[in-house]
């Protein structure tokens, strides 16, 4: 397995030139966007870390996956997509285009709207505190912590996903007077400091039904880590997902910080830090590293 993913690594390295750090929000502009990093530990408990995995870099959207597991057990499956969706987008993952149609609802919890939406039923009922908490026990990580830095220069340039946040509450879709609260606890969990080898202890726990692979603690519901594995696979790589569900068919969520985080059922989880991002906000390196692992070591899920 490590010649496999050392070989992948060498030739995704040639793709960071074609990719770019996310500098919409000023913060991630300023990181070196040649690291790389990934980890995978299996479900028979042995783990490779290889580059850059040690570096912390900030969850990003990859924290959609937590919200939305964190409401689904709190807020039930009825309450969290009564007014969000199941399905792709098919546009960027901060586009306003088709939720501005008077009909419609955000598509999805995995792109910014679903996600605001989702924020802001939870702000009611549970501390930021709580969810650094929980996302450091998912993680298997205690240092997870908030990046001050970056959480103060995406506030600063705010301005979309607060167009995005009024426009849900002129909807109905939350409730009045929660944007200001719903943005901050979203932008909160995106400043979250990971690791590549976080995200690749949390993958292995989602592998494994959530189910901590060393306790045997039960950290969330089977039912539920169905429901987040499976919108991973169709809306995780925003635009990019039906492509990548051919191509490698690996459940996976992408942030803008260079991060993405996998699943392979029963099997492993996928930590990866590459942030310099293709056109649709997903890791250059991380995608082709991901495809050629599918590829190598047989992991799509329909292989
Ligand atoms: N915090 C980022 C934003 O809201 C997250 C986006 C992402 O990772 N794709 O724009």
């Amino acid at each position: 397995m490590r010649k496999i993913l050392e070989h992948a690594m060498g030739e995704a390295r040639k793709e960071i030139a074609f990719g770019e750090t996310a500098s919409y929000i000023p913060e991630l502009g300023q990181v070196d966007k040649n690291q790389l990093g990934v980890c995978i530990y299996t479900s028979d408990g042995k783990k490779e870390n290889i580059g850059d995995t040690d570096i912390r870099f900030t969850i990003q959207s990859i924290s959609k996956v937590i919200t939305l597991a964190v409401a689904l057990e709190r807020c039930g499956f009825y309450k969290v997509f009564e007014k969000v969706g199941m399905e792709p987008s098919g546009d960027a993952f901060n586009s306003l285009v088709k939720l501005d149609l008077s009909s419609n609802y955000p598509y999805n919890p995995m792109i910014n709207s679903g996600a605001i939406a989702i924020a802001s039923y939870l702000t009611p009922i549970i501390s930021f505190k709580k969810m650094l908490e929980i996302t450091r026990k998912l993680c298997m990580d205690e240092q997870i912590t908030l990046n001050a830095d970056v959480y103060l220069s995406e506030m600063s340039h705010i301005s979309r996903n607060k167009a995005i946040a009024y426009l849900l509450e002129s909807k109905g879709i939350i409730p009045g007077g929660s944007v200001q609260e719903s943005l901050d606890f979203y932008v909160r969990m995106c400043s979250l400091n990971v690791t590549a080898e976080s995200l690749a202890n949390f993958g292995l726990v989602l592998a494994q039904g959530g189910i901590h692979p060393k306790t045997g603690e039960k950290l969330l519901d089977k039912e539920i880590v169905r429901v987040v594995k499976t919108i991973m696979l169709t809306c995780g790589m925003y635009d990019g997902s039906g492509e990548f569900a051919v191509h490698v068919g690996i459940p996976s969520k992408s942030g803008v910080g260079g991060g993405i985080l996998s699943v392979v059922d029963k099997k492993m989880g996928i930590g990866i830090f590459g942030p310099a991002l293709d056109g649709k906000g997903n890791s250059i390196a991380g995608r082709y590293i991901l495809k050629s692992l599918s590829k190598e070591l047989n992991l799509h899920m329909f292989a």
